[in-house]
């Protein structure tokens, strides 16, 4: 057990100011679901932990979409690391961008300067992947930050009040049409939740305007929507899509969007101001990696200790982790479980190397998928068994509440969802801050700004 308490006055030792330790320093850049694992098996142990993340508190992405569609609050789904950290004798926090790693000299370089480490570990997620297309870029919203979920929803409330101001039919139907690129489970359920929202508030909150005023696209490159998951579960999804009157584009892919018109690969065109692009990631990671050490998806290419190719105490965990091995040629997928399982194995490996102890390599156990359409349907996959509707939703909402951070977001999230299941209302409808689109290219964290 760890008993540093008397060494643990403040001394100037980097650029970024840390409490003298006797241990070894492991720093952990992002505090996702893999580095917040880690942080949890390193807990008050004989090493010195750092966390250094961009932003100061823990994001659940699989909510993104309740926030986008004013379903939650934001403070709802993220957690501030610091809280988090109350009572762990070991580990600082730090809010800092990390811009480059100089593993010759175990250096780290941020945005508020720098800090020698003798064990890293990145844990750095995914970005939006717009595969280039810098003007699909410009004018559409991705969904990987919480910042990004209330743009659109301002985005999307602003477009609506617009919609009521409007004379003009064709502006009207560019201004309620919305378009989701990517069938994936991000895609899906933000889907659902529209279709929700059109068919259950727009007719109390918009009385001027029928529900079928607002169309919801949804498309997809590949021949069905959740592709990672079963046929059955991918064919149900389907249908629930189509039931709740979304129109699901399969076999289509976006190739260019102005702001207000879609167009597609083979020729279709969409009128739409509110385009949103959950069809892709790639790896996201601050310089100082070679080309050897990164394979597809942008990742970081690692052995199944986890361990950076070519890099004697670097570490990748999480989404941005390519495990390259012969029983893994692509990787694992880039899913929270896989997240939370690196991140706890990881701990493990990094304490028997101190020790010289040896580590079994890293295995995932998949525990199954599930993905949400609207309220009261979704799909699962568990193993054998494949299922859907009311059952496979309250799994969903079971799992989804069991693994929020924090009693307070438990609470208001639980509490959010009983009042909707029974009165399909959604409080939170409020343009706080308008949304103003830059010319930026990457403009996720700059388009709200005034
Ligand atoms: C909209 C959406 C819905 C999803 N739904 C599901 C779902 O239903 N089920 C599921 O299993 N998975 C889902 N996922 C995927 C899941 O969220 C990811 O697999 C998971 O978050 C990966 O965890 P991670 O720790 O690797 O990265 P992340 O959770 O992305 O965390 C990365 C952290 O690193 C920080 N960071 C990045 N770069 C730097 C830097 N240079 N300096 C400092 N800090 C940095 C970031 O701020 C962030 O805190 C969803 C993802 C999205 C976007």
């Amino acid at each position: 057990m760890l008993d540093d308490s008397k060494n643990n006055t403040r001394k100037v030792t980097d650029a970024i100011c840390l409490p003298h330790s006797r241990f070894p320093r492991i720093v952990i850049v992002g505090g996702g679901f893999a580095g917040l694992a880690l942080v949890e098996g390193l807990k008050n142990k004989d090493v010195q932990v750092v966390l250094i993340d961009r932003h100061n508190f823990h994001q659940f992405q699989p909510l993104f979409y309740q926030v986008a569609t004013s379903g939650l609050e934001p403070d709802s789904i993220v957690f501030p690391f610091r809280k988090q950290f109350k009572g762990y004798k070991n580990v600082s926090f730090r809010l800092a961008e990390v811009k480059e790693i100089q593993n010759s000299i175990n250096t780290v370089i941020t945005d508020k300067g720098k800090l020698t480490y003798d064990y890293l570990v990145l844990a750095t997620g995914t970005k939006t992947n717009f595969f280039g297309m810098e003007e699909v870029e410009r004018n559409s919203l991705g969904m990987k930050d919480i910042r990004d979920s209330l743009n659109i929803r301002h985005m999307m409330l602003q477009n609506l009040e617009q919609a009521a101001i409007t004379c003009d039919d064709e502006e009207r139907d560019a201004l309620t049409n919305f378009v989701i690129v990517g069938g994936g489970p991000a895609g899906v359920e933000m889907a659902g939740a529209l279709a929700e929202f059109c068919k259950y508030i727009l007719p109390k909150d918009y009385p001027e305007y029928p529900s079928s005023i607002m169309n919801i696209y949804l498309v997809e490159a590949m021949d069905e929507v959740l592709s990672a998951m079963s046929d059955k579960a991918s064919s149900k999804t389907l249908t629930y899509l189509e039931n709740l009157n979304v129109k699901v584009m399969l076999k289509e892919s976006v190739s260019n969007y102005d702001g207000r018109v879609v167009k597609t690969k083979s020729g279709k065109t969409i009128l739409a101001k509110n385009l949103i692009w959950t069809a892709g990631v790639t790896g996201d990671f601050p310089k100082g990696f070679d080309e050897t050490s990164i394979v597809k998806g942008n990742r970081l290419k690692t052995d199944h200790h986890l361990k950076v190719y070519g890099m004697d105490n670097v570490f990748a965990i999480g989404d941005i982790a390519g495990v390259i091995t012969d029983e893994t040629p692509k990787g694992y997928p880039q899913v929270a479980q896989t997240a939370i399982q690196q991140g706890r194995h990881l701990a493990k490996v990094l304490l028997n190397t101190l020790l010289s102890k040896p580590s079994k390599p890293f295995t995932y156990k998949d525990k199954g998928s599930l993905a949400t359409v609207g309220k009261r349907k979704a799909v699962a996959d568990l193993g054998k068994f494949h299922f859907g509707g009311y059952a496979a939703w309250l799994l969903w909402s079971v799992v989804h509440l069991v693994s929020i951070s924090g009693f307070r977001n438990k609470l208001l999230v639980g509490f959010n969802w009983a009042i909707s299941y029974f009165t399909y209302e959604k409080s939170n409808r409020v343009i706080i801050r308008s949304f103003k689109r830059t010319k930026k290219v990457d403009a996720q964290y700059t388009s709200t700004q005034e």
